[in-house]
């Protein structure tokens, strides 16, 4: 900071105002006892005080540093999608997920709901959704139910809120659009287990852009 040119003296006038109680040539009392000497508003300094004067500053007054930027959707739908992977299939607590906008019953992973969400953003007709997370218990009761078509309890996709059940224009829709989002029907739904309504989510297929 060069601000200091070698004139030999400099007037630095500051703002003293709330120190100076007064100007420095106030009278003197009549009983001739001193004043306390006081600091006027401007200032007459050397150059090297100047100099101080700036190193002090520099050193009682750091920058602070930047506020760390406030994280982006994606980055905390990543934060929390790792928190939900922890836990074993079927086991994921509710308040780990994340709720759909346009179906609101429904919780996936975070990651791979905010792609979805993506997908609605992008024009995905929000239809029937019957199935998306399910819990362990659901999914032994689905099997149950259905042993020709539910996975064996605690490999589905659905225990670690990756898929969803889909039927009418949305399903259309992800068949035709669902890739670029990472939501596909996976080739195991497509040929003696035809489940073409099933859609999983791979971030692998969002590519280093997500
Ligand atoms: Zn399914």
């Amino acid at each position: 900071m060069q601000i200091a040119s070698r004139l030999g003296l400099v007037t630095v006038v500051a703002a003293l105002g709330a120190i100076a109680a007064g100007p420095a040539t106030a009278a003197e009392p009549a009983d001739g006892t001193r004043r306390p000497a006081r600091i006027s508003p401007a200032v007459t300094v050397s150059v090297d005080a100047v100099w101080e004067m700036e190193d002090a500053t520099l050193v009682l007054t750091p920058a602070p540093p930047p506020p760390p930027p406030a994280p982006t959707p994606e980055e905390i739908a990543e934060t929390r999608a790792l928190s939900a992977a922890e836990y074993d299939n079927g086991t994921i607590p509710l308040d780990e997920l994340c709720t759909l906008s346009f179906a609101p019953k429904h919780r996936l992973r975070c990651d791979a709901a905010l792609a979805l969400e993506d997908a609605y953003d992008a024009g995905m007709p929000s239809s029937r959704m019957t199935d998306s997370y399910r819990t362990l218990a659901g999914q032994v009761s689905l099997a149950g139910l259905k042993p020709e078509l539910a996975a064996v309890p605690g490999t589905s996709q659905h225990g670690l809120g990756l898929a969803v059940d889909v039927f009418g224009p949305m399903q259309a829709w992800l068949h035709e659009n669902g890739e670029e989002f990472g939501w596909v029907n996976p080739d195991w739904a497509k040929s003696d287990k035809y489940e073409p309504w099933h859609f999983e989510f791979d971030d692998d297929l969002l590519g280093d852009a997500s």
